[in-house]
């Protein structure tokens, strides 16, 4: 179990959530970072009086550097701060960092023997391999946070060799536009595909929810973490985000798990593991919750969920491609330069951008990622 916790992307949605459990655990907070939000990770330094923290943007470091000159903890600046922070050497690393920015950090983590705790799906979604030959190289275990993951990595608890395993069922909210046409799709905002139904989290990740390219990336998380092939993944819509996801073992039996939707769980496990210990989410009242509904999803309207099993399926370099080519759209899109429904024409573009390869190393991962974004602009914007 966890006793010494570095937490990266501390000041967004999961960072916050998880120095909340950090303080009711009692876990010694060693290490944050921040992109850029000066106030509030000074807030938690004074809190948490970390050992060092960092700022990856390095006009904000050195804004924080001058605010915590009092205190003990050291401040780094860039992206080198931030692994910095990452080889801290605490028991385990929450990686709340979004996007591929994750990605360096994580191995950093890796390669100095901490356990992670793991929010930041892109991470495996670009460096899927890189990443699990890293973890079982230096026999350290990757926890999910994501809510599904951590559902299914419940589920599997007791579960006797990979041979019992018949699928893994992931559940989607189906977002805001759950049910909802094309045509309809061709003209939703900003503020529409930002209100996400039951979650309330960072902006990437709530239109990545709206477009279902959550879903897609999950996909491809799930099969890196459980080691399965794409064929053997189901998606299944359950609007109220009660049962977080399913295993269904070889004699049919169903296993899931089933909470209210909120991500201290998730998070408290991965960090408590094997653990449970008391928590401050609300107990689950079924009959309240009344109605549990399961559906299809509309895989043509989404279509970004077929890109991403394609992508796995395809190997090597694509899903780097597919994770690149959404998160510049999701980014435009956010910033007001393309359409909604353009958002899943860039995440298929992304396949023509690369080469299939039969093996791919991490700077390749990094140049495709480069390479799909300039792509993506020039085609789009
Ligand atoms: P967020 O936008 O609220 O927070 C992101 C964090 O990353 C911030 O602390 C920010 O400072 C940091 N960051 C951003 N860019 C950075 C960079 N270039 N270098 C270093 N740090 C940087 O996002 P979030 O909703 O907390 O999501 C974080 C990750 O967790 C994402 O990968 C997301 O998919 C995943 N996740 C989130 C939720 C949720 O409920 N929010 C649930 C499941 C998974
Ligand atoms: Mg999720």
């Amino acid at each position: 179990m966890t006793k010494t916790l570095a937490v990266l992307g501390s000041t967004g949605s999961i960072g916050v959530q998880a120095l909340e459990v950090a303080e009711l655990m009692g876990f010694e907070v060693v290490a944050l970072t921040a992109n850029s939000r000066v106030d509030i990770i000074e807030e938690q330094i004074r809190k948490f009086s970390p050992r060092i923290a960092a700022v990856a943007d390095e006009k904000a470091a050195s804004e924080l550097k001058i605010k915590v000159a009092d205190t003990s903890t050291k401040v780094l600046s860039g992206a080198r701060g931030v692994e910095e922070c990452a080889r801290c050497g605490a028991d385990t690393v929450l990686n709340s960092i979004v996007g591929i920015a994750g990605l360096a950090p994580t191995l950093a983590a890796i390669e100095c023997g901490s356990n992670i705790a793991l929010a930041n799906k892109e991470t495996l979604v670009a460096g899927g391999k890189i990443v699990m030959n890293a973890a079982e190289e230096k026999g350290v275990a990757i926890l999910p946070v994501d809510s599904e993951h951590s559902a299914i990595f419940q589920s599997l608890q007791g579960c006797r060799g990979k041979n019992q395993i018949k699928r893994l069922i992931l559940t989607a909210s189906g977002g805001p536009f759950f049910g909802k046409s094309r045509d309809y799709l061709e003209t939703v905002t900003l503020e529409q595909a930002l209100k996400h139904p039951n979650w309330s989290m960072g902006a990437k990740i709530t239109i990545d929810s709206a477009t279902m390219m959550n879903k897609g990336l999950e996909l491809i998380e799930a099969a890196w973490l459980f080691g399965m092939k794409a064929a053997d993944i189901d998606i299944v819509v359950h609007r109220q985000s009660i049962v977080h996801s399913l295993v269904e073992y070889v004699d049919n039996s169903v296993i899931a798990q089933l909470g209210l939707p909120d991500m201290r769980i998730p998070i408290q496990y991965a960090l408590t593991y094997p653990d449970r210990f008391v928590s401050p989410v609300s107990q689950l009242d079924l009959a309240k919750a009344a109605t549990l509904t399961f559906e299809k999803p509309d895989y043509e309207t989404f279509a970004c969920i077929n890109h991403c099993r394609r992508a796995f399926e395809e190997g090597g370099l694509y899903p780097a491609a597919v994770n690149a080519a959404n998160e510049k759209a999701n980014e435009l899109f956010r910033n007001g330069k393309i359409r909604f429904l353009d958002i899943p024409k860039a995440v298929e573009a992304a396949f023509d951008c690369v080469k299939s390869v039969s093996h791919h190393t991490l700077e390749d991962v990094f140049e495709t990622d480069k390479l799909v974004r300039k792509e993506t602009e020039r085609l789009f914007v």
